[in-house]
């Protein structure tokens, strides 16, 4: 039997899943938060049961070496020894990597020269695998993309219209993300319905406080939401997704900002938050749209955004056999769903209105007579790494 680690690291935040493999069970996991303050979170669930405390962290290879020393004292593992490999979610991995890797100093490099356009969470991930590399160094790593899943779409679809110089200088092009997410659902779904992936044509929705959503064909990626980075695609939380480019020249004059100062708000203030002005939390808009107005047309925008997308990958595919919706506001807002797929009444979806509001892992929430299936479906982005690490490390259960 395997131990994988399976960790996100971010900026002041390292999440960690531990599975037993090819098992496929979580042994347990946690978050250590504040990464850097004196009152750090560190919260491990054991037995079921969340064990949360506050004590200062200085930095990712301190909240490693807690992590570590706690599964040993916990009685989790005997020993570290029996930690074989660890799995890292990796945000960007440009045109590079196609598939997960073995971590190796020229990956370590690679991973260092993207976080030019994903400097937030590229650079987190490397002092996540540095402390791991630091505390474990017999351990072999591996890197999971959110892009891998996403480097088979084709140059008319990944290229912008803009000056081509800004792809050759600066590898401006679109990549896409949550491609862990997408690729598990998508196989997931294939598994479901009981035939190969190779003959479908799915749509995965990833719907949480980020948002994406992919044409996945015979199993392949061909096209995504999301861009060169993020921002692109659906409105999210409190990113605005698509907008006219030129909003971004007319409001620096108009309120002297500069260029990066309005990214950072239609990343951080726009989306459902800057159109309600209430909150990012779909919850909170569901629970005030029939009173507020504003609260209700960005739940409007949402759908009618979700539905524009999977209308033109419906053309793109020549149909849909399936349609996903997961993460957070997928796997839990039954009124997101019925408004999307309300939408796409003109396509044949026909919704089971009772399926759509039960509370079940995976449910299929569209009637036999449906010319699309439509399902919800849990995503699980830490097997998939617990698997990929298995898969490239090569790793055999002895
Ligand atoms: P994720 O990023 O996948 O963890 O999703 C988090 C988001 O899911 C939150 O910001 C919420 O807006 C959304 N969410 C969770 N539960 C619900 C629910 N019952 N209804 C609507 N949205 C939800």
């Amino acid at each position: 039997m395997l131990k994988i680690m399976a960790v996100n690291a971010g900026s002041s935040s390292l999440k960690f899943k531990l599975f037993q493999m090819p098992g496929e069970e979580v042994i347990t996991e946690g978050i250590v938060e504040r990464i850097g303050a004196e009152d750090a979170y560190y919260t491990i669930v054991v037995n079921g049961d969340k064990i949360k405390k506050v004590l200062p962290v200085k930095n990712h290879s301190v909240a490693v070496r807690l992590l570590l020393d706690d599964l040993v004292e916990r009685e989790i593992v005997r020993d570290l020894s029996e930690i074989n490999g660890v799995g890292h979610r990796i945000v960007q991995g440009g045109s590079y990597f196609p598939d997960s890797v073995l971590i190796d100093e020229d990956v370590i490099a690679k991973i260092d020269e993207l976080a030019a356009i994903a400097p937030l969470h590229n650079h987190a991930h490397l002092i996540g695998i540095k402390a791991f590399i630091e505390a474990l160094p017999e351990v072999p790593n591996v890197a999971v993309f959110d892009t891998s899943f996403h480097q088979t779409m084709n140059e008319e679809t990944y290229m912008y219209a803009i000056p081509f110089e800004w792809y050759e200088k600066y590898k401006i092009r679109k990549y896409g993300a949550h491609g862990t997410s997408h690729k598990y659902v998508a196989m997931k779904a294939a598994e479901i319905v009981g035939r190969p992936i190779e003959e479908l044509k799915i749509v995965t929705c990833h719907l949480g406080n980020g948002a994406s959503i992919a044409a996945v064909k015979g199993g392949k990626c061909v096209d995504t939401s999301m861009g060169l980075t993020p921002l692109e695609g659906i409105p999210m939380g409190t990113r605005s997704g698509n907008i006219d480019p030129a909003i971004v020249g007319f409001i620096s004059e108009a309120e002297n900002l500069t260029a990066s100062e309005i990214v950072e708000i239609l990343n951080k203030k726009s989306g459902y938050l800057g159109v309600s002005g209430v909150s990012n939390d779909s919850r909170d808009l569901e629970a005030c749209m029939a009173e507020n107005k504003r609260c209700k047309l960005a739940l409007d925008i949402q759908t009618k955004r979700i539905a524009d997308y999977i209308g033109s990958y419906y053309v793109l595919l020549e149909g849909i056999d399936i349609i996903v919706f997961t993460a957070g506001i997928g796997e839990n807002s039954s009124r997101c769903r019925r408004d999307v797929l309300k939408r796409l009444k003109v396509l044949g979806v026909e919704i089971d209105e009772e399926a759509n509001t039960r509370q079940r892992e995976i449910v299929e929430i569209t009637t036999k007579n449906s010319k699309i299936r439509a399902f919800v479906i849990p995503t699980n982005e830490e097997l998939m790494i617990a698997r990929d690490t298995v898969r490239i490390a090569g790793l055999c259960a002895k």
